[in-house]
């Protein structure tokens, strides 16, 4: 989509949302304004960026996640490779030796105290606590917007990939006030991407498997947001070959490397799946 009237019909959104979001996305340079002409009118239509085409994989793997992990009444589209026609999943691999990459595979030092997302800067104001989960059916990933849809959110999550697990660890290791941490590490228990033991808070398997969105969203981070010039996080060194992880991302049935458009929901693919895979 491109045009305004394309989103105010599909969504449903109103005027006041849709006018926000498209202003916020483009001083963000994901979008870019266009001028054409309709009518005699001259009007302008929205393109994405190099910027704004790079986030695919970030939203690539927030649907996957979501379709797998979090429970809903109508289930998210099955994800095509339209590569192989199948139905797939992301096969994250390291972008130096092409092997597969788990959250097991990286070697994070809690020390460093850099999560795979840092903390948010301090010019930012972030909301102290948020809402109930969105009952809305039109928020189509409500799972993952708990997890990423605030920065505070991303960089507890973050902390607690790279291994801290005390209330005491997290305030001092992201600078977090005591209130907004407590309520993130609440939602997180509540969503089941936390939990609790004796000695602290850990991932869940739940927890464990937004991997790809956090690893996705760091490498995004990198390209594209370093103007501030302080490193926004430590993506973790990759065991088997000692190198920084940077990720890659590929076709889990067939191994080919995704790119921008080639993971579609099945019902835009032309002729459907080629075949039925169960990812889960
Ligand atoms: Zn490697
Ligand atoms: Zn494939």
């Amino acid at each position: 989509m491109r045009r305004y009237g394309e989103w105010r019909r599909t969504l449903g959104i109103s005027d006041a949302s849709l006018s926000s979001r498209l202003r916020a996305l483009t001083d963000a340079g994901l979008l870019a304004t266009r001028p054409y002409r309709e009518g005699g009118r001259s009007r302008h239509e929205y393109r994405l960026t190099d910027s704004g085409r790079d986030t695919w994989a970030l939203l690539a793997a927030i649907w996957l996640w979501e379709r797998a992990w979090v429970p809903r009444e109508v289930p998210l589209p099955d994800p095509v490779h339209t590569g192989c026609g199948a139905v797939s999943d992301l096969l994250v691999t390291c972008g130096h030796c092409d092997r597969p990459v788990r959250l097991d595979d990286l070697d994070l030092d809690p020390a460093a105290r850099v999560p795979i997302v840092g903390p948010p800067g301090a010019r930012l104001h972030p909301r102290r606590t948020r809402a109930a989960l969105p009952a809305d059916p039109l928020s189509v990933f409500p799972g993952a917007m708990e997890i990423i849809g605030d920065r505070w959110g991303a960089a507890v999550l973050s902390a607690a990939v790279v291994g801290i697990r005390t209330f005491s660890g997290f305030e001092r290791g992201l600078g977090v006030s005591p209130d907004v941490l407590a309520d993130r590490l609440r939602r997180f228990r509540a969503l089941g991407v936390l939990d609790r033991d004796a000695e602290g808070y850990l991932l869940t398997a739940r927890g464990r498997a937004t991997f790809p969105i956090l690893t996705c969203l760091a490498d995004w981070g990198r390209r594209w947001m370093t103007a501030d010039g302080r490193p926004a996080a430590y993506p973790g060194v990759h065991r088997a070959c000692g190198r920084l992880f940077g990720p890659r991302l590929r076709c889990a049935e067939c191994r080919e490397e995704l790119g921008f458009g080639t993971v579609l929901p099945a019902d835009l693919v032309p002729g459907g799946a080629r075949k039925h895979v169960d990812s889960g």
